[in-house]
């Protein structure tokens, strides 16, 4: 849906402030160190376009360490939920990871509780030589959409915000897609991947992998979690979920010391597998959106598009 009349500077602004003060606004900064983060900004000045963050939305609804639950004096308590806040200036990849993220949890409690309290606002971004983005990998989760001129009604919450606001008349339009961002990514089949398990790109790239994790925490589609039990000696007990990482070398272990993905190389394939090709009821979807942050955050220049486009080549060798 589109609200069709320019959205005028002072609308867009009244928009921005009316969320303000229904909810804590959080928006991508840039600080002194050159690193983009999601803060808080309270009243302003709101962002003209999304930009990347090196930690991405996730960290919102799957925070790194979250209190499941606390027992003590005899009485279970549930986790404690954060107010509503909404987040402004989030890039139409993001909101597409969010989907995915809202597929792999739509039976998880906390999430979704989590979830239905953030209200998301998308906005243009400027792409830079890292993104890959693409428009028909998956749908937009979110709740709005601005540019300068026009509002997007996302979910009927984002509707409901628009109309309060003064954006009545609706139109039919494309949301402002970058274009031309997905040449350089390699369609590489299920089969293709199988067929080219014992390629030399493996054991080359897990040569220079120094297993850091930092490629799984900046993705906003890498969700593997551990849980943990804390109990002290009053009796108190808290379980707790905390960001785990495919790349480690305890997360393949299990009782008995069996390691059933011993070796970087084994990791590194794994994370390609479950990023392109997806598990459970997601398999097939290919839940990479391209925003390049992983490519950013490696130290050592690994790129999974690059390792796909050599395993076409390499297929069977
Ligand atoms: S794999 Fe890399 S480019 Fe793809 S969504 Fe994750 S961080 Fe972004
Ligand atoms: S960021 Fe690079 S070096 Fe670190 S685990 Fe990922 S691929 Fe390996």
């Amino acid at each position: 849906m589109i609200f069709g009349d320019p959205l005028e500077h002072t609308l867009r602004e009244k928009l921005l402030s009316s969320l303000g003060q229904a909810r804590n606004l959080w928006a991508p900064c840039l600080g002194k160190d050159g690193i983009c983060r999601l803060q808080t900004i309270g009243a302003g000045p709101f962002p003209a376009l999304a930009q990347p963050t090196m930690i991405p939305l996730k960290k919102l609804l799957l925070p790194y360490r979250e209190t499941v639950w606390r027992y003590q004096s005899g009485r279970f308590r549930a986790a404690e939920m954060t107010g509503p806040f909404a987040v402004v200036g989030v890039t139409l990849c993001e909101l597409q990871a969010v989907w995915y993220l809202d597929q792999v949890f739509a039976a998880d409690e906390s999430y979704q509780t989590r979830r239905a309290n953030r209200f998301l606002v998308g906005m243009p971004c400027e792409p830079d030589s890292n993104c890959r983005c693409d428009q028909a990998l998956m749908p937009l989760a979110g709740d709005i959409f601005i540019d300068q001129e026009q509002a997007w009604a996302l979910s009927t919450a984002g509707e409901a915000v628009l109309h309060a606001c003064g954006c009545t008349s609706q139109a039919e339009g494309p949301l402002p897609w970058p274009v031309g961002m997905t040449a350089q990514r390699p369609a590489i089949t299920p089969e293709q991947y199988a067929a080219a398990s014992d390629a030399p790109v493996w054991a080359e790239a897990a040569s220079h992998c120094l297993s850091c994790g930092a490629c799984s925490a900046v993705c906003p589609t890498c969700y593997c979690f551990d849980m943990l039990d804390d109990a002290a000696l009053d009796g108190t007990v808290s379980r707790s979920r905390i960001w785990d990482n495919c790349f480690f070398a305890e997360h393949g272990k299990v009782a008995g010391g069996y390691d059933f993905r011993p070796g970087r190389a084994a990791r590194l394939r794994f994370r390609m597998e479950h990023k392109f090709f997806g598990f459970g009821s997601l398999r097939g979807q290919n839940s990479c959106v391209g925003c390049g942050r992983c490519r950013k955050a490696c130290p050592v220049d690994i790129d999974l598009d690059q390792i796909a486009a050599r395993l076409k080549g390499e297929e069977g060798s």
